[in-house]
């Protein structure tokens, strides 16, 4: 089942995209000097991947969760896969 999301600070629904934190040429390189340095940055980033607001670049919440649903009562969205939340 496809989770929906909603942007905390636009309340738009309709697009969201990943980000990586950091830099996959700063990982590259530090894979080149020592395989530690380059593991620990590898695992950070795949540890802080997320999603945020094609729109405005914030915070997206599913809205299964409380953040969602009190972003879903805020910005008024009708949603027709959770009728219980509006209205
Ligand atoms: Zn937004």
């Amino acid at each position: 089942m496809r989770t929906e999301y909603i942007c905390e600070s636009c309340g738009s629904r309709s697009a969201r995209e990943r980000i990586t934190k950091g830099s996959l040429q700063i990982e590259l390189v530090l894979w080149a000097l020592l395989l530690l340095p380059g593991l620990l940055y590898g695992f950070w980033r795949m540890a802080t991947r997320t999603y945020v607001c094609r729109h405005c670049k914030r915070n997206v919440s599913p809205l299964t969760t409380a953040k969602g649903k009190l972003a879903l009562k805020q910005f008024g969205c009708k949603s027709a896969s959770t009728p219980d939340l509006v209205g």
